[in-house]
């Protein structure tokens, strides 16, 4: 028996398959692991249409060489490309191709790649050499199978060319629909599908073609379209008859003459070479750069062109188009969750021209194509394994898939959708995780209002939920003034009537945004929700009045500067400013964050400073603190600060431990409150570390000099030369941190005598601690030497006092490069490090903390920098100072535990780098604990 005989046949299932023609086949294909590298096929794939049995087929996960090809075709049934080509393809094309290719009704039609745009704008924005003969080539199959051709009259094919780069930029890039129409094609299209509907796709593509293609504003056609129906008494656009439209052609044509002095190119090959040209460019306008920069998008090619043959919602009442999502974005729930319209095209649903119907109207007009468009969306879920969003069209009853991608949504919907596939048997755990944002959980954790039956006779009007969360602010009318509010430290509420791509600074910049027009799906609402911003959509009950910055409604009329408060989840708007709370994690979450926290290495702790933060940290799933800023106990009360302040004002030792003595029982009380709450998960408590002078009075200086003679007695002059002395000019590299506690060890023991005392006085009323002191801004191992001895000599005098023995740890902070190019010195003297990223950053650069905002976003305005490194973390240099300072310290010590504590160890992709360093843990604010544990199991899996 030869070896081969031996081993039995692999099957595998469903799977793709290109074939020796290029076809791509779909089927369960069968054959012997040593045709893995050689792929030769067995038996023939159950559904394959094209080769014969025995031909040589090879996976589609490895592709026909792509490298040169630039145009891409696809049909029902057949497809060049699929959907793991998104880079190449851009998101609508990749997923154009896989519907396609597995035998939904996709228009026919090509995709000019993302890599043609990068050559496009390489060489000058002209089409690369080729290129344009490629692409008519490809237009011949669409228009063999559609039996149309583009110009010819008697059967005339009309197209669209949309964008579609890797990444989803909602309306940031052009669209031109109804390619191919001019006097003599419209007559032709008039002949074959009447003269109301020739005419009004003639009227819309010159409108589009003029807007997006000439630069002519729409404005201008507008009034037209808008005086006509004026003058016919008419209040919608699908009032107007044939003659009608005929007219408004003619008058658009005018538009183009006066506007450009030519008439508009009748050319239907000249159009479409016009329209791909304007998508090229498109992909360089402000608005997207802008969006591009918003939203952190960098690295991409470019956009794809997608030019496919029209088909048509707008052929009367058996012909609609919508767009839907197979589950409720906002919320999750497992129901088809669109809006459709009875003869109309896709813009109109998308611009919010016209309000939109819900689906169940689809299902009583259009039942047959209603049923079709279920089954497609349960075949897109069951194939893609996720929530959909999905276009489409009906042309006479019969319907179309325009495009699918994989639905945005809220943190809500996304925990729900996670958590509910799982149950459903769609997804594992695993993928599960990743299925939700940590951004997403950022939305969850924002705030809610405290008490939302409260307001009810505040509620002045009602717009669609289109992004849930609570949001307060002013008034303002203009995207400028948003920014403007944003960058004066004002939360702002952006109302508009309706909102544009040319929006979008300022809707980043607003707290909520108020919409008076559109649906769920318009501008306003996809891009909030993107961004979980608060966004009340379509609230009729408002008119905006931009000119005298006014809303109105009924008799109200609101302000700029007036304040409102938005309740995405609600739809409510309210008048004034209603109380926010912070949400609680729950049900779905709870389940979704322990599937998380299983499969996590990093550990996440909270920078917490009091008690009750403590508890917020700990509901939040925190397993301990890895930092307490003690000085923020010392602005609790006037008491406190007071006696601070006389600390700082001493001259002598012994007038300092004076005031010390004061603090004491405030710090001890904190500690054992903090002790509690973690419940003996590990206390990460900090020394003193800011410089003195943050703790003195603010203003002028005799104020300040007032203010510290009430409070100390000491004479005007006393204090004048203390704050002399105490006076420096670089503060952030000045007296602070562990310089302190050497200069003043009187300091540091009476902290350290507060912790101690703390924990023993827990430890003996039954509580579980585990204390570690933390040494901050070390550099040197002699300054931590110092300290440590102070803090163990304490530590030995408490125990005997109290009879008590409590373990605990002595660590440092690694914020000084010096102290990480060294860090096995200072590894000798230290339990434990916590990476201070915050101070390691300012001080790799060279960049102020405190002064940095001068000249950061010049900064990031000129690309010298990506973007802000207090906020990611400088994986390439600051970052490999931790990543030596581990391998140092731990080489040491290789007891020693090693965390970060500065405001990267809530940030998702600082959090993925300290996995992948093998930090133990990482310590954030309170909010972002849930954040971290998902960043942490997200790069785990
Ligand atoms: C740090 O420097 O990263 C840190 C946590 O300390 P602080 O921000 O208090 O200086
Ligand atoms: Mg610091």
């Amino acid at each position: 028996m030869s070896s081969r005989m031996k081993i039995k046949a692999i099957t595998v299932p469903d799977q793709y398959w290109w074939c020796k023609h290029r076809r791509m086949l779909k089927g369960q294909i069968s054959f012997h692991p040593q045709d893995l590298n050689m792929p030769t096929l067995i038996k023939r794939p159950s559904q394959a249409k094209c080769c014969r049995a025995q031909a040589v087929l090879t996976p589609v996960s490895d592709p026909p060489s792509t490298t040169k090809k630039r145009v891409f075709s696809f049909g029902k049934g057949r497809s060049d490309g699929h959907k793991g080509m998104k880079g190449l393809l851009g998101g609508k094309g990749a997923n154009l191709a896989e519907m396609a290719c597995i035998g939904l009704s996709v228009p026919p039609g090509l995709t000019i790649s993302t890599e043609a745009c990068q050559e496009y704008q390489q060489i000058g924005k002209r089409l690369p050499e080729g290129l344009w003969e490629e692409a008519l080539e490809a237009l011949k199959m669409v228009e063999k199978e559609m039996g149309a051709t583009l110009g010819d009259p008697s059967k005339p094919l009309l197209l669209s060319v949309r964008s579609g780069a890797a990444i989803s930029m909602p309306g940031m890039m052009d669209t031109v629909l109804n390619i191919g129409l001019n006097d003599d094609v419209v007559a032709g299209l008039a002949a074959k599908s009447g003269e109301r509907f020739a005419y009004d796709s003639y009227r819309r593509f010159l409108d589009m073609f003029g807007d997006v293609v000439m630069g002519i504003p729409r404005l201008l056609f507008e009034e037209k379209l808008e005086k006509m129906k004026e003058a016919k008494g008419f209040k919608l656009d699908t009032e107007l008859k044939a003659s009608d439209l005929k007219e408004l052609v003619e008058q658009y044509k005018k538009v183009y003459l006066e506007a450009k002095g030519e008439a508009f190119p009748s050319d239907p090959k000249q159009q479409l070479f016009l329209a791909v040209k304007a998508v090229f460019d498109s992909w360089d306008s402000p608005r997207a750069i802008k969006y591009r920069s918003i939203n952190q998008i960098t690295g991409l090619k470019g956009t794809a062109v997608n030019i496919q043959c029209m088909v048509f919602g707008n052929m009367g009442e058996t012909s609609g188009t919508g767009v839907l999502f197979t589950r409720n974005p906002s919320t999750g729930e497992k129901k088809l969750y669109g809006e459709f319209l009875v003869n109309a095209q896709g813009e109109d649903v998308v611009a919010g021209i016209r309000t939109p119907q819900d689906l169940d109207t689809m299902k009583r007009c259009m039942p047959e194509a209603y049923k079709e468009l279920v089954e497609n969306c349960e075949i897109l879920e069951r194939h893609y394994k996720d929530m959909m969003d999905i276009e489409f069209t009906v042309q006479e009853n019969r319907l179309w898939m325009l495009q699918c991608r994989t639905g945005k949504r809220t943190g809500k919907g996304a925990v729900k959708m996670a958590v509910d596939m799982v149950n459903e048997g769609l997804i594992d755990t695993r993928t599960a995780i990743t299925r939700v944002e940590p951004q997403h959980l950022d939305q969850l954790l924002h705030p809610q209002f405290e008490n939302p039956s409260a307001y009810k006779d505040k509620v002045v009007a009602t717009g669609l939920p289109a992004s849930p969360g609570a949001a307060v602010g002013q008034v303002v009318f203009s995207a400028d003034d948003a920014e403007g509010g944003h960058a004066q430290g004002k939360s702002v509420i952006l109302v508009r009537t309706e909102t544009s791509p040319e929006d979008v600074g300022g809707m980043h910049a607003a707290a909520g945004i108020l919409t008076a027009r559109g649906g769920m799906t318009s501008h306003a609402a996809v891009v909030a929700r993107g961004w979980g911003k608060c966004c009340v959509a379509g609230c009729s009950d408002i008119r905006v009045n931009d000119k005298e910055k006014t809303v109105t409604i009924g008799g109200l009329v609101i302000k700029e500067g007036d304040w409102i408060s938005l309740n995405g989840s609600t739809g409510e708007v309210i008048l004034g400013k209603q109380p926010l709370s912070p949400p609680a994690l729950s049900g779905d979450l709870e389940t979704f964050m322990s599937w998380a926290d299983k499969v996590r290495r990093l550990k996440v702790m909270a920078n917490a400073d009091t008690p009750a933060d403590a508890l917020t940290a700990r509901n939040n799933g925190a397993q301990g603190i890895g930092l307490c800023r003690t000085e923020h106990m010392f602005f609790a009360s006037d008491e406190r600060i007071k006696a601070v302040r006389k600390m700082i004002m001493a001259v002598t030792p012994e007038q300092r431990k004076v005031a010390l003595d004061l603090l004491l029982p405030y710090q001890r009380s904190d500690f054992e409150g903090i002790f509690r709450a973690m419940d003996g998960l590990p206390v990460t408590i900090r020394l003193l570390d800011p410089p003195l002078h943050e703790f003195l009075p603010e203003g002028e200086l005799d104020y300040i000099v007032n203010e510290l003679a009430a409070e100390t007695g000491m004479t005007g002059d006393e204090i004048i030369s203390r704050i002399e002395k105490l006076s420096e000019v670089n503060p952030m590299l000045g007296f602070r941190g562990c310089r302190l506690g050497i200069s003043y060890p009187e300091l540091t023991e009476m902290q350290a005598r507060a912790i101690f005392q703390a924990a023993v006085s827990v430890t003996n009323h039954g509580g579980k601690v585990l204390p570690e002191i933390m040494v901050p801004l070390v550099g040197t191992p002699q300054e931590l030497r110092h300290q440590v001895e102070l803090i163990r000599n304490v530590a030995k005098q408490v125990f005997a006092e109290t009879s008590t023995t409590v373990t605990y740890k002595v660590g440092t902070m690694i914020e000084v490069p010096r102290a990480a190019l060294i860090a096995d010195e200072i590894a000798k003297e230290a339990d434990f490090f916590s990476f201070g990223t915050n101070d390691l950053t300012q001080m790799t650069f060279g960049y102020s903390r405190d002064d940095v905002a001068k000249f950061l976003p010049i900064y990031i305005s000129k690309g010298i920098l990506q973007n802000d490194p207090f906020e990611f973390l400088d994986q390439q240099g600051v970052g490999q100072l931790v990543k030596v300072a581990t391998e140092k310290g731990r080489g040491a010590k290789p007891s020693l535990k090693v965390g970060i504590c500065g405001e990267h160890g809530g940030e998702p992709s600082s959090v993925a780098f300290f996995h992948e360093v093998g930090l133990d843990y990482v310590s954030c604010s309170p909010f972002r604990v849930p954040i971290a544990r998902l960043a942490a199991a997200q790069v785990a899996v």
